[in-house]
């Protein structure tokens, strides 16, 4: 198998081990991503070249003097090349809107 050139994303990620030939992948196409990187769990990958990624965070709130529990939870883009499955850990980085709810691609899937 030929091993597919990847582009600079400008991210520190591993290039994933997959081909594609799709334009909106950021290491094979043309998809430019942006500054916010994120990293979530894959919460459902039912979709298709969609996940839906899921965090979780502490809030520290003032007048109780306790944290609360926050999570955040967004649509990615998940080109066939990195195709993560539910329960991956992985990272998203910001990008230009896909379409409607998705902002976000998967940029690399972490072991
Ligand atoms: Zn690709």
């Amino acid at each position: 198998m030929v091993k597919q050139k990847t582009r600079n994303i400008g991210i520190e990620a591993k290039p994933p081990e997959g081909v594609c030939e799709d334009l909106k992948c950021p290491w094979h196409g043309t998809l430019p991503v942006r500054k916010l990187v994120l990293k979530g769990v894959v919460e459902s990958a039912k979709a298709s070249k969609t996940v839906i990624v899921r965090w979780d965070y502490h809030n520290y709130m003032t007048k109780y003097e306790r944290y609360e529990r926050r999570n955040g939870r967004v649509a990615a883009y998940c080109p066939l090349c990195i195709s993560a499955k539910k329960g991956d850990t992985v990272r998203i980085a910001e990008c230009r809107p896909l379409s409607k709810t998705k902002k976000f691609v998967v940029i690399e899937v972490v072991k």
